[in-house]
């Protein structure tokens, strides 16, 4: 952290620039770069660095090309930890997602299954959510898409192609797939999904699944994999339906709660 550092080249910047000049940023006056600071608080003249507008503006242009990278559905900029409504029946379900948010702990995959809109999209957005932040690569994939994304991808190329897009459902850090088992089931997807799963459990890479199918109707090879992989969880949500639409102050209300 460079404390108090000068702006660059301060006197030609102060006799060049015509009076009330409006800067962007006041600490380096647009140049991008300072002199730091010495140990003793004294300006060290023969070095520069970035000015901490542009270490600022990395971080911003950082974030945002991990948010369009991880391709969250519009609408779900609530869905964070901090604005979940944790009610006991949905603390385990929690816990475990923050934990593996964390990605500190035992937990390298995370199943929630229950009846629809149990909250169960909110805390697998919110674990991307949290891992953006620390800067780490996420992808979410709402299944049904999922897969015709990829289908798309047979007429493209390049960095679009189909090839490069199943590339990045096995490699990414973290991949949520929202929804599993609403998908059309053929021979093709189920190949698709088997081998992005098992890909992912033989490199140790985070997944979070969601699904609204019981886990013995999920094809057989899926569930098992998922229920019984080392680090893998798998938690049912018995909780109410949460009332859709309905907000105050930026939580959610569950029916319990009315
Ligand atoms: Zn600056």
């Amino acid at each position: 952290m460079i404390k108090n550092p000068r702006p660059l080249d301060t006197e030609r910047a102060l006799s060049d620039e015509p009076e009330g000049t409006e800067y962007t940023c006041q600490v380096c006056r647009d140049a991008h770069f300072v002199h730091p600071l010495k140990g003793g608080g004294k300006t060290d003249y023969s070095r520069v660095v970035p000015c901490q507008c542009v270490r600022e503006q990395m971080e911003r242009e950082r974030m945002q090309s991990l948010l369009k990278y991880c391709e969250l559905p519009p609408g779900t900029e609530h869905m964070i930890f901090e604005n979940f409504k944790v009610s006991p029946r949905l603390q385990e379900a929690y816990d475990l997602a923050v934990e593996l948010a964390k990605d500190a702990g035992e937990i390298s995959w995370l199943t929630l299954t229950s009846g629809a809109s149990r909250g169960k999209t909110h805390l697998a957005v919110a674990i991307c959510r949290r891992w953006l932040r620390k800067g780490r690569l996420a992808r979410y994939a709402f299944v049904p898409l999922l897969l015709d994304e990829l289908r798309r991808g047979f007429r493209e190329e390049g960095d679009r192609s189909y090839e490069a897009r199943f590339g990045r459902f096995l490699n990414v850090p973290l991949l949520v797939l929202d929804d599993l088992g609403a998908e059309h089931r053929t021979p093709w997807v189920q190949e698709k999904l088997d081998t992005i799963i098992d890909y992912r459990l033989m490199h140790d890479l985070r997944l979070v699944v969601t699904t609204n199918t019981p886990m013995a109707e999920l094809p057989f090879r899926i569930a098992s994999r998922l229920g019984r992989s080392p680090g893998s969880r798998v938690v049912f949500i018995d909780a109410p339906e949460f009332r859709k639409g309905k907000r105050s102050n930026g939580k959610v209300v569950t029916k319990e709660e009315a």
